[in-house]
C-alpha cells in the first residue's frame, strides 16, 4: 500500500509539498511558471483520487513506457519508465500514484532509481521512491532548494552548467547540462536496436518540425535563454551519441535528434545574438 497522508500538492503544477506550507508554491511563483488568476491552491493525492485520478501506460518504444496521469493537478508531463536488465529508471515523476500503477510497475521490473529533469517535475516523487523501497531519487544540487519535500532517499548530486555525469543503472547516465533551471539534467539510454536516446526534459524542447529543436527559460512565458547558453548546452550533449530525443510533453526527434540539436542551437544563437535583425 502506498501512503499519501502525509503529502501535500500544489493544485497547479502537482509538485509535492510537505507542512508547513509556503504561502505560495516557489515553482509555481518563480517567473519560469505562474500562479493562476484564482490564487495559489493546494491539493492532496486522495482529492484526485476521489475525482477518479488515474495512470495510463503507453508503450513509447521497446523497454520505454511512458505514465501518463489523468484528472490530476500537473503542467503535463509524461514519464518514462525505462526498463534495463540491470534496473529501470522512471524518469520525470507523475503527480498521482496508486495501487493499480505500482503493481503495473512491478510487474515491468520496478523501479531502481527516480530522476526529474528539474523541479517542475517532481511530480510525487517521495512517494513513487516510497513504494519501491526507497528507491534513490536524484536531485541536482543547483536545484535542492526547490524541494518541498524531501524524499527519504534523495542523492544529491552535481553542480550544474556541465560538470557532473553520474550512472543511474548500468548503461543509463545523467548529466547536467543545465538551462532551463541551472541543474537541468538529461539522460541517456542505449536503445535495444543499438541507437542512443536522449530524454531532454524541458533544456530541449521538440517542436513542430521534427528536423529541429528549442531551448527556453520558460515555456509557459516564452522566455529565451542567450545565444551563449543555448550553444552550451549543445557542446555538452555532443558527448553523446543519440538518435532520438524524447521531451516534456511526448514530445519526439525521431531521427538524426543529435544533428538536429547543433543545427538547431546555430540558429537560436544568431537569431538571440541578434544576426538575423534586419530580418524583422
Ligand atoms: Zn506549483
Amino acid at each position: 500500500m502506498t501512503s499519501t497522508d502525509t503529502v501535500t500538492q500544489c493544485a497547479t503544477c502537482g509538485v509535492e509539498h510537505a507542512e508547513p506550507l509556503p504561502q505560495v508554491c516557489a515553482i509555481c511563483a518563480d517567473e519560469r511558471q505562474y500562479v493562476p488568476a484564482g490564487g495559489q491552491r493546494w491539493t492532496r493525492p486522495e482529492e484526485s483520487a476521489s475525482r477518479g485520478a488515474s495512470i495510463e501506460f503507453t508503450e513509447r518504444e521497446v523497454d520505454v513506457i511512458n505514465l501518463v496521469h489523468r484528472n490530476c493537478p500537473g503542467i503535463g508531463q509524461k514519464p518514462a519508465l525505462i526498463r534495463t536488465d540491470h534496473g529501470n529508471v522512471l524518469v520525470e515523476v507523475p503527480n498521482h500514484i496508486n495501487d493499480e500503477a505500482v503493481a503495473a510497475v512491478r510487474g515491468w521490473g520496478g523501479i531502481s532509481a527516480i530522476i526529474a529533469s528539474h523541479p517542475h517535475m517532481y511530480g510525487v516523487q517521495s512517494l513513487w521512491s516510497a513504494a519501491f523501497d526507497d528507491a534513490p531519487v536524484y536531485v541536482s544540487a543547483p536545484d535542492e532548494q526547490c524541494l518541498g519535500l524531501r524524499p527519504r532517499n534523495t542523492v544529491v548530486w552535481g553542480g550544474g552548467h556541465g560538470g557532473a555525469e553520474i550512472e543511474l543503472v548500468p548503461g543509463v547516465r545523467a548529466s547536467q547540462p543545465g538551462g532551463h533551471f541551472p541543474g537541468s539534467a538529461v539522460v541517456h539510454w542505449t536503445a535495444p536496436d543499438g541507437r542512443g536516446v536522449l530524454f531532454t526534459g524541458d533544456t530541449i524542447g521538440s517542436v513542430a518540425d521534427p528536423g529541429w529543436v528549442t531551448f527556453m527559460r520558460s515555456f509557459p512565458n516564452w522566455m529565451p535563454l542567450s545565444g551563449a547558453v543555448v550553444r552550451r548546452i549543445a557542446e555538452h550533449v555532443s558527448r553523446y551519441d543519440f538518435d532520438r530525443i524524447y521531451s516534456n510533453f511526448g514530445g519526439c526527434v525521431p531521427h538524426g535528434a543529435r544533428a538536429a540539436v547543433q543545427r538547431s542551437a546555430d540558429r537560436y544563437a544568431k537569431w538571440v545574438d541578434g544576426e538575423y535583425d534586419h530580418l524583422t
